[in-house]
């Protein structure tokens, strides 16, 4: 079973409180928005490179 979390929109930490950041108490969301800037793209592109590899090893089996 996946764990959902939640991004901070503040401080772009990743927690899995639905309510708010518990570093800074900003909004948190979930981390695949339907708009994205380039900037937050590249703030999480290396969690998504880490989910594409585990994608290429489980099509390989
Ligand atoms: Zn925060």
């Amino acid at each position: 079973m996946v764990k959902t979390f939640y991004l901070c929109k503040k401080c772009w930490r990743y927690t899995f409180s639905h309510d708010k950041c518990p570093v800074c108490g900003g909004k948190v969301s979930r981390p695949y928005p339907p708009r994205f800037s380039l900037e937050k793209e590249f703030k999480y592109a290396k969690y998504r490179i880490l989910a594409k590899r585990e994608m290429e090893k489980t099509n390989k089996k």
